[in-house]
């Protein structure tokens, strides 16, 4: 069975070199959803508790809400950054508070200070569905991610094998030790 959330994350991009009006700076709501699956754990008939999908991946993907996300090689990058360098705003501000925790894969690189994420490919729907993948799948039992921007959406099914002991009492993830990390339950 699937236990399945969904994620709201508002950004601007722009899909650089590209023939049409995505070539121009623009900004989207876009929903994220992700569908984890495994077997329903007995002791809380759940498969995983939905709240705790988002708490683990709202650690990475609050990167990408009112952020800006822009692929390495746009030359609005440096530019950008040179505005915030000037303003101060770079590095960080009192009121910067909503940051993500900053990560590095091989398609995306994240700058939670400058709220803004640099990506190796354009980032449009499919090219986000392939970098949240990467951020998450050693971490949720991912088998289906959707994501909608405007009137597009794209969607891709991962095949969820990885064997992931669970609370019996609260549902979460045990860690490497047999211990829920929550409740104290050991195993
Ligand atoms: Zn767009
Ligand atoms: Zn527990």
């Amino acid at each position: 069975m699937r236990s399945i959330t969904t994620f709201d994350l508002q950004y601007a991009h722009r899909f650089f070199g590209f023939q049409g009006e995505a070539q121009y700076l623009h900004g989207h709501t876009g929903i994220l959803t992700i569908e984890v699956e495994d077997s329903v754990n007995e002791g809380v008939n759940m498969v995983y508790p939905c709240n705790e999908i988002q708490k683990v991946a709202w650690d990475v993907l609050k990167n990408f809400d009112h952020s800006l996300i822009l692929r390495a090689d746009d030359p609005l990058l440096p530019a950008i950054l040179s505005v915030y360098e000037a303003q101060g705003i770079k590095d960080g501000h009192p009121q910067n508070k909503m940051k993500g925790i900053a990560f590095e894969t091989e398609l995306a690189t994240a700058y939670p200070d400058s709220r803004l994420v640099v990506t190796k490919e354009t980032m449009t729907i499919e090219g986000m569905i392939k970098i949240v993948y990467a951020l998450l799948k050693d971490k949720l039992n991912i088998a289906k991610i959707t994501f909608t921007s405007g009137v597009n959406i794209a969607s891709a099914e991962f095949q969820p094998n990885k064997v992931i002991e669970r609370c019996p009492l609260c549902g979460i993830s045990l860690d490497e030790s047999g211990v829920c990390p929550k409740c104290g339950y050991k195993k």
